[in-house]
């Protein structure tokens, strides 16, 4: 018992730093505005009734981009209340507050009722249910002809090296090529409209540049705390990792039409 209360306690903390760390920066996920754009520019069903879910929103860098760019309203759902109090804050001050709403929920439990939903954008978050489960059970909420729009980790060749495989074997399991992705979509019960590969600079100049400043003022703060130490440890391995095996992976968007 002490011991699975210690245990949570410790969790607490490494969540509420987590939470800090990612608060300083505006997107917590590659991405950038032109991919949302881009992802979006393949949905030609849209008006303004349409009801739209981005799940796993974060701050909510890429539901501002959506609100301006499409018509309807954006039910904007994270775990994390931060995050969901950046992304209110943010809506306010451009005046979006009716396009938007920012809810503090989980993507596994949703506050939508069957066919309720024209589509349903998720960048960077799907990986915390899984692919496969979140296209399956998301489906369920989304109209027949409704679209969903999500970016997922990929293997982009199937020649990963050794060293690359066994960090995403321990991270990520679940990765996969965007070939073996495509099909999960079309089994989900999903017509394919697009897939594409984010550029470089999604992750790059979008993340882990940002990152630098908020890992100098984080490690000031948190100076000599094992857990803060670790998590910019971690981050900067990812950071390397991907500067040396960026041709063999990163994100692709997969847009599907739900029939
Ligand atoms: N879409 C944002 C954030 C991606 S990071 C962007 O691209 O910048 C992944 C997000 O998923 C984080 O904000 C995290 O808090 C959120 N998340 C993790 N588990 C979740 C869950 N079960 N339900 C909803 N959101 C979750």
């Amino acid at each position: 018992m002490i011991m699975a209360e210690e245990t949570q306690s410790i969790h607490e903390f490494d969540f509420n730093l987590i939470c800090e760390y990612f608060s300083h920066l505006e997107r917590q996920g590659p991405g950038s505005p032109e991919v949302t754009l881009k992802a979006l520019s393949f949905i030609d069903n849209l008006n303004d009734e349409s009801q739209i879910a981005d799940l796993g929103c974060g701050t909510g860098g890429q539901t501002l981009i959506l609100a301006r760019a499409a018509p309807g309203t954006i039910t904007a759902i994270d775990l994390f209340p931060q995050f969901i109090n950046i992304l209110n804050e943010n809506t306010a001050k451009q005046g979006l507050q009716d396009r938007i709403k920012g809810v503090v929920g989980s993507m596994d439990q949703l506050p939508f009722s069957a066919g309720q939903l024209d589509m349903i954008w998720s960048e960077g978050a799907i990986y915390n249910i899984g692919f496969e489960r979140g296209l399956k059970e998301w489906r369920t909420f989304l109209k027949t002809g409704g679209h969903i729009a999500v970016s997922e980790l990929s293997y982009f060749r199937d020649d990963p090296p050794a060293e690359l495989d066994a960090f995403w074997q321990t991270e990520y399991p679940d990765i996969d090529m965007v070939s073996s992705n495509l099909a999960k979509l079309e089994k989900a019960g999903y017509a394919p409209v697009a897939t594409f590969l984010l550029p470089e600079k999604c992750w790059t100049d979008n993340f882990f540049v940002p990152q630098k400043a908020a890992q100098e003022v984080f490690l000031r703060k948190y100076n000599g705390n094992k857990a803060a130490e670790d998590l910019v440890a971690n981050q900067k391995h990812e950071s390397e990792l991907y500067s040396r095996y960026k041709q063999y992976y990163g994100y692709a968007f997969y847009i599907g039409r739900k029939y």
